[in-house]
């Protein structure tokens, strides 16, 4: 797809096109909307944003099974106590394995009143604003030809450190988590721009769908929306979650989030769940196999006892998968 946007507005052949860039990030499963708006060191750049979306992210992506560049990824919490991994198979749907080193550590949680079991583990580390540049580069990706000009501070913005002490409050974005039995397992993008120009609204707003999440970003520093950022402020309306066909899950079941990715410091240590109903005749009836004997032991299930699961995700995958889109719209 050919765009006449230049993120850093280096030219040939001061710079080189030479790599695949994707307007969309590759490892959230884009793999055919492609354009040529960014030098190799734009690529490279923004390369390292994605990789800290990538850890923000955490298992998301391998729980989901979505493919990145060659495969699915492996996730393996730092220090490799908790490690998922996923095998699709066309016909059969996707096979989650969890496995964990130490069974003594409280990774394999079960709630028995709540019926729930739950994985706990350790994100990787990452930077919230690279976090955010991941996003505000797509975003930028997708603004029409036309109205580049007016965006030409974040431009500067996303391809600079420059501007971060100035700007980075900004950083902000608006996010709906559904459960993790759900997935856009492509990217999808959809451009909501405002109708009246003298609203105080931000001109643009970004929504990117994926893996789990709906995210929501107002693309911030268009020209003539600076004036209203001083004084009464700019408003954000709340686009509500799309899906294709209605809600595929309970909507109460959709959380919401307003995510302040300003800081530059590295977020370490932060903590993730992935948490699923389990029922109550499975809880109590579950049958253990002795691998040497075969023999078959009933006994209530006890989570410290186990050190690996394994989850079936039915065939077909997940829905919405179709191939990557954007899709431009006026609010
Ligand atoms: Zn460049």
């Amino acid at each position: 797809m050919r765009r006449n946007i230049h993120f850093c507005g280096k030219k040939s052949p001061d710079v080189k096109f030479k790599k695949d860039a994707h307007m969309l990030s590759e490892f959230l499963g884009n793999h055919t909307l492609l354009y040529d708006s960014e030098c190799d060191e734009c690529n490279q750049k923004f390369g390292v944003y994605e990789d800290h979306f990538s850890k923000y992210v955490g298992v998301a992506r391998t729980f989901l099974c979505v493919k990145g560049k060659e495969k699915i990824p492996k996730f393996k919490s730092p220090g490799g106590n908790v490690v998922f991994e996923s095998s699709v198979a066309e016909d059969k749907g996707a096979t989650i394995s969890v496995k964990r080193t130490e069974v003594l550590d409280q990774s394999f949680q079960i709630d028995r009143e709540k019926m729930m079991q739950s994985i706990h583990f350790t994100k990787h580390p990452y930077i919230p604003l690279k976090v955010y540049k991941a996003l505000l580069k797509m975003a930028l990706g997708c603004v029409p030809s036309a109205e580049i000009d007016q965006y030409r501070k974040a431009f500067e913005f996303v391809t600079s450190d420059d501007h971060d002490s100035k700007l980075r409050h900004l950083s902000t974005v608006y996010r709906y988590a559904m459960p993790y039995s759900f997935a856009f397992t492509r990217p999808t993008a959809f451009l909501y721009r405002k109708r009246v120009p003298g609203s105080p609204l931000f001109t643009h707003i970004f929504v990117l769908s994926t893996l789990n999440y709906i995210y929501e970003l107002p693309i911030p520093l268009y020209a003539p929306d600076i004036p209203f950022y001083s004084g009464e402020g700019i408003n954000v309306p709340m686009i509500p979650p799309l899906f294709e066909n209605g809600y595929p899950f309970p909507s109460d079941t959709i959380r919401f989030s307003i995510l302040d990715l300003s800081s530059v410091d590295t977020v370490k240590g932060e903590k993730e769940v992935v948490s699923f109903p389990i029922p109550k005749e499975v809880l109590e009836g579950l049958r253990s196999v002795d691998p040497i004997t075969g023999e078959e032991h009933i006994a209530p299930f006890e989570p410290s006892e186990i050190n690996g699961m394994e989850f079936i995700r039915g065939a077909p995958l997940p829905p919405h998968d179709t191939n990557a889109s954007l899709i431009t719209t006026s609010s």
